[in-house]
Order: C-alpha cells, then sequence, then structure tokens
C-alpha cells in the first residue's frame, strides 16, 4: 500500500481537484481529507456519512461553584483574565494552563478536555473518505490530521487498498507536516505565477526535510508561458521531476459545479493529461 498525498503550499492551485480526479483513477483506494480547516473534498466526492466521531483536544477549566467558597484566588491568579466575577471560567478566554485548579483550596475548579471538531468515515463511490471538521477557532488542526492519516492508513490496510490519496493541508506549517510524514510520494500542484512558485518552494523544503519524494504538476500552465518555463528550470535545478503541465481549462469549473472529478466529465480536454499524470505517479512511486 503506498500513500500519496497532493499539496500546494497555499490554496486554490487546484489541488483538491487534483486529489478527486486521482481519487477517480485509483482502483481500490482510500482518501483522506486532511484540509481539516476548509475542507471541501468532500464536495467532489459525496460522502454518505458511516461514523462518526468527537475530537477532543486541550483542556478548559471549569469551577464547581455549589464548592467554591468565594476566596477570590483564581482571580488573583488567572493571568488570562479568565475567571468571571462570580468564579465562572470564560471558556473562550481560558488558556488550560489548569494553574487555577492546583491552586484552589476548595477543590473546585476541574479541567474538562473540550471538544473542537468531528471526524467521520463515509463511503464514497471511489472508496472510504476519512474526513474531518476542525471547530471555528478551534487549533490543533495537525493532531486532527494525524488522527485522519492514522485511520485511513489503517481502513487501506483491512481492505488491503493499493493506496491512500490525501488532500494536503494548506501551508508549511504543523498541518502539512502532518500530512506529509512517512507518505511515499508528495504531489505538489501549483501555477505559473512568481508567488506559486514560491509557495511551491517552501512546501518542496518542508518536504525534503521530512525525505518524501517530491514531484510536480504545473497547473493551467499556458496562462504564463515564461513563469511556467521558470518552475520547469527551478524543477531540474532542485531535482524534482516536472510529471505534468495542465492547461486552462473553464470546463473543470463546470464539472466541480456538477460535482464531478475530471475523468468523469465528458467534454473536458485534460482528462488525457490527468490520466498521464496518474501513470506518471504511479512509475515514479518507491
Ligand atoms: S480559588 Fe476555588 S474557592 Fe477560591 S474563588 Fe476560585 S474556585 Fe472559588
Ligand atoms: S486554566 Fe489557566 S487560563 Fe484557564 S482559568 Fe485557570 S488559570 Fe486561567
Amino acid at each position: 500500500m503506498k500513500q500519496l498525498v497532493v499539496i500546494s503550499g497555499k490554496g486554490g492551485t487546484g489541488k483538491t481537484v487534483m486529489t478527486g480526479a486521482l481519487s477517480a483513477l485509483a482502483q481500490n483506494s482510500v482518501m483522506a481529507d486532511c484540509d481539516v480547516d476548509a475542507a471541501d473534498l468532500h464536495l467532489l466526492l459525496a460522502p454518505e456519512i458511516k461514523e462518526r466521531h468527537e475530537f477532543r483536544s486541550g483542556v478548559t477549566a471549569c469551577t464547581d461553584l455549589s464548592k467554591c467558597t468565594g476566596c477570590g484566588m483564581c482571580r488573583d491568579l488567572c493571568r488570562f483574565d479568565a475567571v468571571n466575577e462570580d468564579y465562572s471560567i470564560d471558556p473562550v478566554s481560558c488558556e488550560g494552563c489548569a494553574f487555577c485548579s492546583f491552586a484552589c483550596p476548595a477543590g473546585a475548579i476541574e479541567m474538562k478536555e473540550n471538544v473542537s471538531g468531528e471526524w467521520f468515515v463515509s463511503d464514497t463511490r471511489f472508496g472510504p473518505l476519512v474526513h474531518a471538521r476542525l471547530g471555528i477557532a478551534e487549533e490543533n488542526s495537525g493532531k486532527l490530521v494525524a488522527l485522519v492519516r492514522k485511520k485511513a492508513k489503517e481502513i487501506a490496510e483491512k481492505n488491503e487498498a493499493g493506496w491512500v490519496i490525501i488532500d494536503g493541508s494548506p501551508g508549511i506549517g504543523c498541518p502539512v507536516i502532518a500530512s506529509l510524514s512517512g507518505v511515499d510520494m508528495a504531489l505538489v500542484v501549483t501555477e505559473p505565477t512568481l508567488s506559486g512558485l514560491h509557495d511551491a518552494d517552501r512546501v518542496i523544503q518542508v518536504a525534503k526535510h521530512f525525505g518524501v519524494l517530491v514531484v510536480l504538476v504545473i497547473n493551467k500552465y499556458d496562462l504564463n508561458h515564461e513563469m511556467a518555463g521558470k518552475i520547469e528550470e527551478y524543477c531540474r535545478q532542485n531535482g524534482i521531476k516536472c510529471i505534468g503541465k495542465i492547461p486552462f481549462d473553464t470546463s473543470v469549473v463546470n464539472a466541480v459545479v456538477e460535482g464531478k472529478t475530471i475523468p468523469e466529465y465528458t467534454g473536458t480536454k485534460i482528462k488525457n493529461t490527468v490520466a498521464e499524470i496518474w501513470a506518471k505517479i504511479q512509475a515514479n512511486v518507491i
């Protein structure tokens, strides 16, 4: 079983459209949507949720007012002004340091685990999908990404699937590191702009740091031939294989609106290009 992550360094390069297309082309795969802050792979895969679980992360103080003697120590100690006048706790301000809980002479403050999101196991027309939703303003998306990856791998092993195809997190922070670690290949999807090259370079450096094999695809390459050429030159200089150049195609938007992946959509001129990219991924993965 091989693990492939599709990443971009930033949003809006066509990463999720590419992940959907590869999910349609791969036979016997499990998908993982690791873009947990703004998950949208489900829009293409139309999952039918089979399992729903709470994601717990971090703790918040909670006062049992029936035990509180009103000594005021917690209010004096809290550096985040999270203790209200009646000694209840404001959960938004509480940073979960537990100082008040240790200090309370009445033992009235308990630290409670936060429910900061949900994760799901679903059926799709291409195979199982593990996906998640992080609560608004919640943190620890790296931990949730790691959980989604772990579950997808477990299902793939149980089903004897050939591939885990991962829609990676954007950026270069903790979530993308959790998306990348231990995969067999990272496919970087970029666009022919200076910022596209800059963002791709940053995420490629992260992937290389973790020893991940990287290949690259230039999406909408014909919108700027000069910049596409510079990205190809960058690839040559950095030992990265550029395994595909996808032309701009307005029908991709129509496909997305209809909830279809590129291989399923009749009338798109990039179907063959995407199939060739999938063939090259299979040929190059170690
Ligand atoms: S430290 Fe404990 S007893 Fe004192 S005010 Fe706070 S919750 Fe109440
Ligand atoms: S856990 Fe820390 S941040 Fe939260 S109320 Fe207690 S002292 Fe303040």
